[in-house]
């Protein structure tokens, strides 16, 4: 099922809660909605719902508007953050809930509910309550309970805050899977950047219930249409500088850390932001350095180890190998991979890159 969202604008009092959301959502695909606490995410999807009426715009399912039908013509699955199970019916019971609702008949209602207990793997779990059931076993019977109607589209609110973390990688494989075997168009809302670029086909970065930018997670990750999403993305913080353009390329302080040649000669400022995500700085010899600092802490992470110094108050990371031996207090120079810089308006934060 293809969505276009067209217009879609949301305030509360004078909240301005989504603001002129323009999205197409392709047949089969994945779309997270991710951003921090209070961007617009859930009253956005709730919008898509049903469950929350828009000021202005319009929401289409394959060419046909349905933001004026009822939630329960929309053909939609819900799966929200809290299961919100019946805690006095069995699993089964609460799957078959949704059929009964729909007066599909008990033999054609069993059948189906048998299907997606077998689809979710939890066919054993079909006569316990909610209350005998861990968080994750609650969410394959919510997730069940949303397909058991054979939406056209799975809407998904945070479903695995109340995951533990291991929990939660696991779960959200195991979500990507299905949505895949299944090709349900799927939207798919979280805060957490790790967990959006793993699972999905696109990002919708939203803040202040605006549009940062939509692509894949790659393009999200590596070409960041402005600072906001630059910072946001990544589980080690993007570095900061200020730099200072000439004619030869981009002072960084005092050091000149790389030439552009001319493809930035046309900048009418004499000011730029430059992000470098910490896996582009590299370890170098002194004479190649553009940035020497003296080391403030090393943890390790993984099969890495990250590297922390300040230069005045910013603070920067970058990974190293161990066999870098870097201990804190140590004298370190490091060059910029310039493929990777990201160039950013001083003023505006929009991309230059
Ligand atoms: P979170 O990740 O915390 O759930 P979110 O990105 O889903 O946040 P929304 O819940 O969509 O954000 O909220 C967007 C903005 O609208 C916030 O400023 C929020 O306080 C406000 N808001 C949401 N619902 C209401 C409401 N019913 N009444 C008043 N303000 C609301």
């Amino acid at each position: 099922m293809q969505i276009k969202i067209r217009s879609l604008a949301k305030k509360f009092k004078d909240v301005v809660a989504v603001d002129n959301l323009n999205i197409d959502i392709e047949d089969g695909e994945l779309v997270t909605f991710l951003g921090p606490s209070g961007c617009g995410k859930s009253t956005t999807l709730f919008m898509i719902a049903g469950l929350i009426n828009q000021d202005e715009g319009s929401i289409f399912f394959e060419n046909q508007r349905i933001d004026n039908l009822k939630t329960e013509d929309r053909n939609i699955g819900m799966v929200f953050q809290n299961y919100a199970l019946y805690p006095h019916l069995t699993v089964l019971k609460n799957i078959l809930f949704p059929l009964e609702m729909m007066k599909i008949n008990k033999k054609e209602a069993l059948k189906r509910a048998e299907e997606v207990l077998e689809l979710l793997q939890i066919q054993e779990l079909g006569k316990r309550k909610p209350s005998q059931l861990s968080g994750g076993q609650q969410q394959r019977v919510a997730i069940a309970r949303a397909l058991v109607k054979k939406p056209k589209v799975l809407l998904m609110d945070e479903p695995l805050s109340n995951l533990d973390a291991k929990l939660r990688i696991e779960t959200r494989e195991e979500i990507r899977k299905l949505q895949q075997h299944l090709s349900i168009t799927t939207i798919f809302v979280t805060h957490d950047q790790d967990e959006a670029a793993s699972i999905s086909d696109r990002i919708l970065v939203l803040d202040n219930g605006k549009l940062q930018q939509y692509g894949n997670p790659r393009e999200i990750y590596e070409e960041p249409s402005n600072l906001f999403t630059a910072k946001f993305m990544g589980s080690t913080p993007i570095n900061i500088f200020d730099g200072t353009y000439t004619n030869d390329g981009i002072l960084l302080k005092d050091n000149k850390i790389v030439s552009y040649g001319e493809k930035f000669s046309d900048l009418e400022i004499n000011k730029v932001t430059l992000g470098v995500r910490p896996e582009n700085l590299i370890v170098c010899k002194k004479e190649e350095s553009s940035i020497s600092a003296k080391v403030k802490h090393v943890d390790m992470i993984g099969k890495d180890n990250l590297v922390v110094f300040y230069i005045g108050e910013e603070k920067y990371r970058f990974f190293a190998s161990p066999s870098d031996d870097i201990k804190s207090g140590d004298t370190i120079f490091l060059k910029f991979d310039k493929e990777k810089i990201m160039l950013f308006h001083p003023n505006t934060y929009e991309s230059m890159s």
